[in-house]
């Protein structure tokens, strides 16, 4: 829009200063042809003027144009809410405000004054002048008259007077007689002594109105006088004039010539020529003080401008940026051979720099690793400060994923290398996330989301960098959804529990139950506990959930009590769980105040848990099993365990995993490997439950390797708790002698 203004405003520059040098030479040729050197000067100024603006770039559309592009100051106080970097910026905002204002009255009244002045003094001046010429001729005839007056008798006819005079003085007089309204000669007290009608007597009624007007003057007046006179519609010009030394005044009254009067005069060329100069005098010398707010308005919003798109730590484009740097580079993409890649940078324990090193550090390398970006194939790419210690490089690659791999593997090279900060190494290690355009989608918003959400997703799995796929965006949504939901869940109640029955091979007797949670979303149907339990377990919710899990768990477990049925049950703990300083006095409350008590109780925990932090898991693991608690090694040969460990645990059953269970039929060494396991738990002294027991041949072979006890879709799916109670009643597994 600004570049259309402005090319106007060239093609403008190019006619005003042809126009300005045409002018200034009309000006100084006249000057020597028509004796009226105001006008000349006037014009030849206008020339000047031209010529000058147009040298200057002085262009009200293009001035205007700009004006119209300053960022309003109620837009940019909306912003202000939004942005604090704007709120550093308001002064100038306000400072805009303010220059708008004085703008708008610095184009208008300089303007509106300039033309009223110069009109008014044009017309004073011209008008002045054409009276003077007018004038001139009677003064002419007057003058000979008076002398005639003079040389005859004082007081005789004038008309005989001329009668005897010269004959060009004859031919004037007459003349101005002719076109004269009035003739009148009066004595030093104004007493008409003679006068003269051209038009007869009715004329009287404009002599009583001159008389009105110039009697009274007369005797004030030393030699002449002379004015207009409106007479009816008419305009007409009166000269007084004293003959010689005597007391005798003679007067006239000519009518204005046609060409005097004001409308003729305001349509006369000159006049317009004069009212054009002054208007464009008073337009361009407005533009010129305009333009000097202008450039001060402008600066001010670039500074404005620049200060809410850049970080002010680093210098490099913001958040708010981004977007239009991904327009940008994706406008100018050749989209037969290139496609456009952002990559998404996170530094890995970022903090934990900053809280050993101190912000000051902290900043200085965040600025490196912005130096460190801007040094990724240059000129292709754009890095942004997203926020924190997350930056994104916008960059042009050729047409395909490994070329945008090969981009951020050198994101990778440059950044995770030992930086040397105040003389301190500190090595950096970092996380991508990549999406493609247009491939991805042509948003710059959707390709910003998409590359955070690859991002995410390279962190949880623990990669080096994470491609964006459609898949993650769903499943991205539905998490955050459901993460929120948990916790209200957790606290209405709408979790449920489920029991599956772990029974004793040989005796076929019920062993006890696992206990299981369930949770239905409304909008997402049923939630595996796979997922919300590892989500709980991140975000911290995991020792809420397991109190849950517990306190109702050992509200089943005494109605069960309450009806004869007495069954121990497994309940699952988290790898977090045991470091809760919380959980020790809820179980000793539910073992001595509830139904866990008499070994009723058995918690399930992974090796890994146990891994984490051995000495502190061991210390709980202890004071719980001294209560009275049993403690289950769960999903036994998928972790970590150091065998030496295992041996110091107060462990009372490994449960081996379900993947060490199936399809042992298929391999020797499968099954090597299971009987092994169960001789492990048996040499540790530990009771030992297959889980995921699917069929009947499976149980064959785990009764062949003296396996106690088994769990699995065989034996009972996970149930709510009246089923179990049916279960119970109708299957062979019952043997509640053992269990009671
Ligand atoms: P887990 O502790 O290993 O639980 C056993 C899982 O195997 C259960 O899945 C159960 O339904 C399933 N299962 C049992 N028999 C068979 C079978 O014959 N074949 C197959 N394919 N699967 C069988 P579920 O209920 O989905 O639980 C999955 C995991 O979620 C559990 O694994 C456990 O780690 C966790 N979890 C469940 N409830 C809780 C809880 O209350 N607290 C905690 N901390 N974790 C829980
Ligand atoms: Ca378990
Ligand atoms: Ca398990």
């Amino acid at each position: 829009m600004l570049e259309k203004y402005y090319n106007m405003g060239q093609i403008d520059r190019l006619l005003r200063f042809l126009f300005g040098w045409g002018l200034i030479f009309l000006g100084i040729v006249f000057t020597g042809v028509i004796n009226d050197s105001l006008m000349n000067g006037l014009i030849a100024m206008f020339g000047v003027i031209n010529v000058m603006t147009s040298v200057f770039r002085i262009c009200p559309a293009y001035l205007l144009a700009r004006i119209s592009t300053l960022p309003k100051g109620r837009a940019n106080k909306r912003n202000r809410v939004d942005s604090a970097i704007i709120v550093d910026g308001f002064d100038d905002v306000k400072d805009n405000r303010i220059l708008r204002r004085k703008l708008q009255i610095s184009i208008l009244l300089p303007m509106l004054a300039l033309l009223v002045i110069f009109a008014v003094i044009a017309y004073k001046l011209d008008h002045r002048s054409m009276m003077m010429s007018i004038t001139r001729q009677v003064d002419v005839a007057m003058e000979m008259a008076a002398k005639q007056i003079i040389s005859t008798d004082s007081g005789s006819d004038t008309a005989s007077a001329v009668g005897s005079a010269p004959p060009e003085l004859v031919q004037m007089v007459s003349s101005l007689s002719e076109n004269s309204e009035l003739f009148v000669q009066q004595d030093a007290n104004g007493q008409i002594v003679d006068s003269a009608f051209s038009k007869g007597e009715g004329n009287e009624a404009l002599l009583r109105a001159w008389l009105r007007q110039s009697p009274s003057l007369l005797p004030a007046h030393e030699s002449d006088a002379r004015g207009m006179l409106m007479f009816g519609d008419e305009e007409l010009i009166w000269t007084s004039m004293r003959v010689g030394s005597t007391d005798t005044w003679l007067s006239v009254i000519v009518p204005s010539p046609k060409e005097h009067t004001m409308t003729a005069y305001l349509f006369s060329p000159g006049f317009l020529v004069l009212i054009f100069a002054v208007s464009w005098l008073a337009i361009w010398s407005s533009t010129y003080i305009v333009g000097i707010f202008v450039d001060k308005m402008e600066s001010n919003s670039r500074r404005l401008q620049h200060r809410s798109m850049h970080d002010s730590l680093t210098g490099l484009p913001n958040r708010q940026k981004v977007e239009s740097i991904i327009n940008k580079r994706m406008r100018a993409l050749n989209s037969e051979r290139e496609c456009l890649v952002l990559v998404m940078v996170d530094i890995i324990d970022f903090r934990v720099i900053n809280e050993t090193l101190g912000y000051a550090l902290g900043d200085q390398l965040l600025v490196q690793v912005g130096n460190y970006l801007k040094e990724v194939e240059p000129g292709k790419t754009d890095v942004v400060r997203m926020g924190g210690d997350i930056f994104c490089l916008v960059g042009v690659i050729a047409h395909n994923r490994v070329n945008a791999s090969r981009l951020a593997n050198l994101v990778h090279d440059k950044l995770e290398c030992t930086h040397e900060l105040n003389g301190i190494p500190i090595g950096l290690q970092i996380r991508t996330g990549l999406s493609l355009g247009p491939a991805d989608s042509v948003k710059p918003e959707d390709l910003v989301r998409f590359a955070d959400i690859a991002l995410a997703q390279a962190k949880t799995q623990r990669i080096k960098d994470c491609f964006y796929q459609h898949d993650q965006d769903s499943h991205s949504i539905r998490k955050l959804t459901l993460l929120a939901r948990l916790r209200t869940a957790i606290e209405r109640n709408e979790l449920t529990l489920v029991y599956q029955p772990k029974v004793d091979i040989g005796t076929q007797a019920l062993a006890g139950v696992e206990v299981l949670v369930r949770w239905h979303d409304d909008e997402y149907g049923q939630v595996s506990p796979v997922e919300f339990v590892s989500w709980a377990e991140k975000s911290g919710l995991i020792d809420k959930l397991t109190h849950w899990v517990l306190t109702n768990a050992e509200k089943q477990c005494q109605e069960w009590r309450d009806r004869g049925y007495f069954i121990p049950f497994a309940v699952n703990l988290s790898p977090t769980n045991l470091f809760d300083k919380e959980l020790i006095p809820l179980i000793t409350r539910l073992v001595t105040e509830g139904s866990f008590g008499d070994g009723m109780l058995e918690l399930e925990i992974t090796e890994n848990a146990v891994m984490e932090d051995p000495e502190r898991a061991v210390q709980a693991m202890r004071v719980l099993s001294n209560m009275g608690i049993r403690f289950a090694i769960d999903d036994f040969g998928t972790g970590l365990s150091s065998f030496s460990y295992l041996r110091t645990l107060p462990v009372s059953n490994l449960k081996i995993d379900r993947a060490f269970i199936v399809d042992t039929s298929q391999s020797d060494k499968d099954a090597v490997l299971l009987r092994s396991m169960i001789e492990l738990g048996h040499g540790l002294g530990c009771v030992v439950t297959a889980e995921g027991v699917e069929d009947e041949a499976t149980m064959d072979r785990l009764r062949q390797y003296r396996c106690d006890h088994v769990q699995g879709y065989h034996v009972c799916r996970p149930v709510p708790a009246e089923e179990l109670v049916r279960w119970l009643q109708t299957c062979d597994w019952q043997g509640s002698e053992r269990a009671a």
